[in-house]
């Protein structure tokens, strides 16, 4: 799936110029003045291939940029978004009885065996599986009842495999007209690698199959809140993008990869909604899971202006474990970091971010173990993994949409 790379440096649309800099300076969403990496804390961390990772710098470099980094992410403030919904305006303080009944609402056996199973086949853009997947995914959510409107991105590409069929799913809970959105993102490709000596096919199971079953986990999960919403004529509702051709076929590129968040990105910037705006700006908020499901995730913050919301992501882990509501989780702060990121990675939040899109970037560093490799399968996955990020992200949505 994934074949994360560098963050860009393109400038891209009005809000944007915040997303720019911060670009230019890592790609972490600090306005860091310097177009270089800021320094590598455990660079040797990182998978191959090394690219992935800032490049090390003069130790005298690192050490005044560590300095004007943290001095900076220190001193820029999160900036709230057009609907007022960055923190605090998300709903806080749930009881320990409702945070129970939401934890409870994942169900870690239809994650797996419903939501997660048919997705783990070959998912290469334009081929059968990726139709299957497709198929699979708008078939679940239209077996919810939050009212699911489903519209498909299609288009064709050229590749360095020659023309190719993508197809992203875009779908929108009930009410579909609300003024704004929380989008939550995976891409539903998985990249085209030959099968392993022994004939085994390469499945993506983080790469991302596992994040885009956590997306139908959290729909079913919070399905009754959602449609309870929708009747309550909700201002924000939720907004699900399963994005196509993430992956480069041949050498990663500008052009060689994100097919279908570089189209979805341009089509939705195009499309009104609400009256006078796009639908690309109705988004509050675009989180992208990606490379989710394996063991012991390090997540960290990338943008100083998602970086409030990120906050909550910590203390949400943090009160969900002194609950005693996750799984194989011995410290209370395990998954999501609040430091800076030891570095950019390039994905599909990228097309959207230029366009001054607010973006939380769920993404491990350093990246799973089997990153692009035949062991990326069901079996490599860590359940009580998947099920805590799921409890924690469903409790984040529900803040957010104050479900
Ligand atoms: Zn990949």
């Amino acid at each position: 799936m994934t074949s994360p790379r560098r963050a860009p440096g393109a400038p891209g649309g009005p809000a944007a110029a915040a997303a720019a800099a911060a670009a230019r300076g890592g790609g972490r969403g600090r306005p860091v003045p310097v177009p270089v990496p800021v320094p590598v804390p455990g660079a040797g961390l990182c998978p191959p291939p090394p690219r992935h990772c800032p490049r090390p710098r003069p130790l005298p470099v690192l050490l005044a940029l560590a300095a004007a980094a943290a001095f900076l992410y220190a001193a820029w403030p999160p900036v709230g978004d057009p609907a007022g919904n960055a923190p605090p305006g998300g709903r806080r303080g749930r009881s320990e009885a409702e945070l129970r009944e939401l934890a409870a609402a994942l169900e870690p056996r239809r994650l797996r065996e419903t939501f997660l199973r048919p997705l783990l086949r070959p998912r290469v853009p334009g081929s059968a599986g990726s139709r299957a997947a497709r198929q699979h995914l708008a078939a679940r959510l239209g077996a919810l009842s939050a009212g699911w409107r489903l519209e498909l991105d299609a288009f064709e590409a050229a590749t360095p495999r020659g023309p190719v069929a993508f197809a992203s799913l875009v779908a929108t809970a009930a009410p579909a007209a609300a003024r704004r959105r929380l989008a939550l993102a995976c891409h539903y490709d998985s990249k085209a690698l030959p099968p392993d000596a022994r004939g085994r096919p390469f499945v993506g199971a983080t790469d991302s199959a596992l994040p885009c079953a956590l997306l139908l986990e959290l729909a079913a999960a919070l399905d009754a809140r959602l449609r309870h919403a929708a009747r309550q004529g909700a201002d924000t509702t939720l907004q699900l993008l399963f994005l196509d051709g993430e992956e480069a076929f041949g050498e990663w590129s500008a052009s060689d990869s994100l097919y279908g968040a570089r189209h979805l990105a341009a089509r939705m910037a195009a499309a009104p909604h609400p009256p006078g705006g796009t639908q690309l700006g109705a988004i509050s908020l675009l989180v992208l899971l990606d490379l989710l499901g394996a063991p012991e995730p390090t997540i960290y913050s990338h943008f100083a202006r998602t970086h409030a919301w990120f906050l909550q992501l910590v203390a949400i882990e943090k009160r969900l474990h002194r609950l005693g509501l996750l799984r194989s989780h011995p410290r209370e702060q395990m998954y999501f970091q609040p430091g800076p990121a030891p570095g950019p990675v390039e994905d599909d939040h990228v097309p959207f971010l230029q366009r001054g899109v607010p973006v939380l970037h769920l993404i491990p560093t350093p990246f799973p173990r089997v990153w692009h490799t035949p062991e990326d399968t069901e079996a490599n996955l860590d359940p009580p993994t998947a099920e805590n990020l799921g409890k924690i992200l469903a409790v984040f949505v529900a803040d957010f949409l104050r479900l």
